[in-house]
């Protein structure tokens, strides 16, 4: 059993495969919180902090998730949807965190049927799940877009950088490449520090770069300096298109 937040047709926006017409499947449930990434929203009163997907990470939500228990009916939905599209895209599977599920039964059992169906998987994950790809070994022909936490994420190294579980990525995978999401204030002071430490454990990866920003209002503050920093460092800037284009419009 595993928990979808919302499922939809849009055009990938972020990260190496950025303007790509893509199928979403969005997990919910995280193992970090980030509550460094300056989103707010209330709960019963409370305000709490977290990143742009706090409604697919906060279990306050998990009452308007769907339970996922038969693989089969969420397969036949999928057909469907890749029937009135008109042909098969690229899927994202994104969260939350979503190889927290990498081996539940239903779970992969979905990932499985889209391998053998020629479909493209790119999973967005924050890289601390260590996958046993020869236990499951659909996760071998997948792409990995490894969203790796920073210092400004407020979560401690410990818990958001995961050597083995990075190692077996790059090894196993059929693809990886890394994404960070910094501001302003990190690229002035640790952020080259804090992404060269992560490629002595992943030297092989590209390293795309973006703004932090939940909304046009908030997105702006960061792109610049982001740019220039990629431009400094031969990293690859990616915006955040659904961002710029939908603004804070949550399944599009
Ligand atoms: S790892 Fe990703 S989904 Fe989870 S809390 Fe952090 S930014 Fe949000």
């Amino acid at each position: 059993m595993f928990y979808l937040t919302e499922q939809f047709f849009s055009i990938q926006g972020e990260g190496k495969y950025a303007g790509v017409p893509s199928y979403f499947l969005r997990t919910g449930g995280c193992n970090l919180a980030c509550p460094g990434f300056g989103a707010t929203y209330e709960v019963d009163g409370e305000l709490r902090y977290g990143c742009d997907t706090y409604f697919a990470v906060d279990s306050a939500y998990a009452k308007s998730w769907i339970k996922v228990e038969d693989s089969e009916i969420l397969i036949r939905t999928l057909k469907d949807e890749f029937d009135k599209i008109g042909y098969k895209p690229h899927m994202v599977i994104t969260g939350g965190e979503p190889l927290m599920y990498y081996s539940d039964k239903v779970f992969y059992a979905v990932v499985k049927w889209l391998v053998e169906e020629d479909v493209q998987i790119t999973f967005e994950t924050n890289g601390t799940i260590e996958i046993d790809f020869e236990t499951y070994p659909a996760y071998k022909s997948c792409i990995f877009a490894l969203s790796l936490k920073l210092a400004n994420s407020g979560e401690p190294e410990q818990k958001r950088i995961i050597p083995q579980a990075l190692k077996n990525i790059q090894t196993y995978a059929k693809e990886s490449f890394l994404k960070f999401t910094i501001d302003k204030e990190l690229v002035e002071t640790t952020a080259i520090d804090e992404i060269n430490q992560i490629r002595d454990i992943l030297p092989e990866l590209e390293v795309f770069c973006m703004p932090v920003g939940e909304s046009r209002d908030t997105i702006w503050k960061n792109d610049r300096a982001v740019f220039e920093f990629c431009m400094k460092h031969n990293f690859r800037y990616s915006d955040r298109l659904h961002i710029r284009v939908f603004d804070t419009t949550q399944g599009v």
